[in-house]
């Protein structure tokens, strides 16, 4: 399997209850590398234009007022099968759905409120991963 790279957000309850550092832990524990980090406020049109894919979702409105509730950290991960590996070692989106030893499981609150997000395929891996940082700010 190849080496990815994949785009992790660890999300404003996070960053509220100081966990960046345990997130980090358990990403770096599954032997993923992270080799891009820095925390940020998102602006609204940010946080539309990431969650562009859910504007028709009833919860999209909440989804952004919450991603822009606070600083979040926005990540480069990159390690083998990354983008598969991240959505393991996060879990379910739902923590009362998400296995023993997850992200979402050890720390998440809630559906919406659920710590962490991870790329969910190369295509998107690669246009969430240019959102956010430039090609010099990411260092393998
Ligand atoms: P994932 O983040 O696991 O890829 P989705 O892409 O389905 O999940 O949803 C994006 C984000 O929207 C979720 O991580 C969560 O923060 C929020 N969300 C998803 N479903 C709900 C819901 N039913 N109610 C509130 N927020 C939700
Ligand atoms: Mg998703």
């Amino acid at each position: 399997m190849a080496i990815q790279r994949t785009f992790s957000i660890i999300k404003p309850d996070a960053t509220k209850r100081n966990l960046t550092g345990a997130v980090n832990a358990v990403i770096e524990k599954a032997g993923l590398r992270i080799v891009a980090q820095k925390r940020i406020l998102m602006t609204r049109a940010q946080a539309e234009t990431f969650y562009s894919v859910h504007a028709a979702r009833p919860f999209f409105g909440e989804l952004c007022d919450f991603m822009t509730s606070g600083p979040v950290v926005v990540q480069v991960l990159e390690g083998e099968n990354a983008i598969a590996t991240y959505r393991d070692v996060m879990g379910a989106t739902n923590p009362a759905n998400a296995a023993e030893g997850t992200i979402r499981k050890l720390f998440a609150l809630s559906v919406g409120e659920n710590t962490a997000h991870g790329s969910d395929a190369p295509e998107t891996a690669a246009q969430e991963i240019a959102q956010f940082f430039a090609g010099n700010e990411i260092v393998g």
